[in-house]
């Protein structure tokens, strides 16, 4: 399909006048963008109408798990959009059920009920609502470098300069340090001492914080756009144990990392622990409809047996949204998608990636799980300064915004944040497409070489 891709000018001038008379972007200064007019795509493409295609190594906003124009999600969404299009939240649904039977079902012993909302902000929001409900304590912890989402709460639950504008926070949300070992906060010289140091030092936050006065610890199961941090062993162990001594509930964002990232349902399986709920989006459905929600464990929803839940939105488990997610999980069940994630990752990304480690000066460090992986650059590997410095006008990506652009020249489309590269394609990527962007990635980091 993409072999016969034809230009549109006239569409594409007619798009961009559209979009950039009126529409008003997120997280953007209105006159310094230029947002690509996208005209369709397919599978692990898409494409603009000035006839060039773009592998998307970065699903969308990691969202895109099935790709693009799944035939099983769209069929879906079209038969659901002719038999219902929609029911509010209080009545029972057909596949509003079935897709909360499932995903309790994947989630593993413990947890049958689902509470769900329309993205990932709003299911942040309502974690930490029920966590505050449950405990009757106020605060929450959450780790300096995460994303939790754009909301009120998700912002202030934040530890990124993405809160910095939106403060002042919500002033019961303490944040502390997460394990990372290639930059640590404790001068570890080991994984292993990352994570005894990490924990103690959320200990002393926890008891100098006041353990009764602290309902939650929302931590993201690997950290996403803060850098694909992938915990140390024992960590989220430990975090689980600290949860149980001080009678704290135990959030775990699966937003981005949930349904097949890192070739298991949730990350947290990975890692051989069981939060108490479990915040979900992006994936369950790719994005087609927005969906996401809160998977509750027996011991907190029993809470809500007889205590009404004060939270719901008129779209919570939308029927297009929901009849997407059961297609989502039956297109894993049936093509495998969980076992192809483990070996694409084990069998191709992770050795291409230490390959392009050694050959590269500016790659200081790869790290990844599954189809996740982040590229870390730097100026200087002894001294590990970034490539792309603060500077008192905030953030400089000059570099890495030539090795994004040099990705997009030759067909690649990358997910690039701060001084890093992240891959992050569809599950449903072939070998080859996986290849031929890493090749691409591998000469585009020629351009960073050229800043050490
Ligand atoms: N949590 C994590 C880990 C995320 O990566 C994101 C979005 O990128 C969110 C929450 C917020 O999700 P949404 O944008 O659907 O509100």
């Amino acid at each position: 399909m993409t072999d016969t891709l034809l230009a549109d000018l006239e569409a594409d001038a007619r798009v961009r006048a559209d979009d950039r008379g009126h529409v008003f972007h997120s997280w953007s200064a209105q006159a310094l963008i230029d947002p690509l007019p996208v005209a369709g795509g397919e599978g692990s493409t898409f494409w603009d109408y000035a006839g060039n295609a773009y592998l998307d190594f970065s699903s969308q906003l990691v969202n895109l798990n099935l790709g693009h124009q799944h035939p099983d999600l769209v069929r879906a969404i079209q038969q659901q959009a002719g038999r219902l299009a929609t029911i509010q939240p209080s009545m029972a649904n057909d596949v509003r059920g079935e897709l909360a039977r499932r995903i309790a079902q994947v989630a593993g012993d413990g947890f049958e009920k689902v509470f769900f909302t329309n993205g990932g902000a709003d299911a942040n929001e309502n974690a930490v609502r029920m966590a505050r409900l449950f405990t009757g304590r106020r605060k929450i912890m959450s780790m300096y470098r995460s994303y939790h989402g754009n909301t009120s709460t998700a912002i202030s639950l934040t530890g990124d300069p993405r809160r910095w504008p939106n403060e002042p926070a919500d002033g019961s949300i303490v944040h502390f340090h997460g394990p990372y070992p290639y930059r640590s906060s404790f001068h570890s010289d080991s994984p292993e001492q990352e994570t005894a140091r990490a924990l103690e030092h959320l200990e002393q936050t926890i008891v100098l914080e006041g353990a009764g006065t602290i309902a939650g610890i929302l931590i993201e199961t690997i950290v996403g756009t803060n850098g694909v941090l992938v915990p140390p062993p024992g960590y989220l162990a430990g975090v689980r144990e600290l949860c149980d001594k001080y009678g704290i509930v135990y959030i775990a964002d699966e937003v981005m990392v949930g349904f097949g990232r890192v070739g298991e349902w949730f990350a947290f399986q990975a890692f051989g622990v069981q939060p108490d709920l479990i915040t979900f989006a992006k994936g369950v459905n790719s994005g087609y409809v927005p969906l996401g929600g809160v998977v509750i464990s027996d011991r907190i929803a029993s809470h809500f047996d007889t205590l009404s839940f004060p939270g719901g939105l008129t779209y919570s488990g939308h029927p297009l949204a929901c009849a997407a997610g059961v297609a989502t999980l039956e297109v894993f069940e049936r093509d495998g998608i969980l076992e192809r994630v483990r070996d694409l990752g084990a069998r191709v990304v992770e050795p291409r990636l230490r390959a392009i480690a050694e050959r590269h000066p500016s790659v200081g460090d790869v790290r990844g799980l599954g189809l996740f992986w982040a590229i870390e650059l730097v100026k200087d590997r002894e001294t590990r300064e970034q490539l792309v410095p603060f500077n008192a006008s905030g953030v400089d990506a000059a570099p890495v915004a030539a090795v994004a652009a040099a990705c997009k020249r030759d067909g690649v489309w990358p997910f690039t944040h701060f001084n890093r590269l992240h891959v992050a394609p569809p599950l449903v990527i072939t070998e080859d497409e996986l290849e031929r962007g890493l090749d691409v990635i591998d000469r585009a980091l020629s351009v960073a070489d050229e800043h050490v």
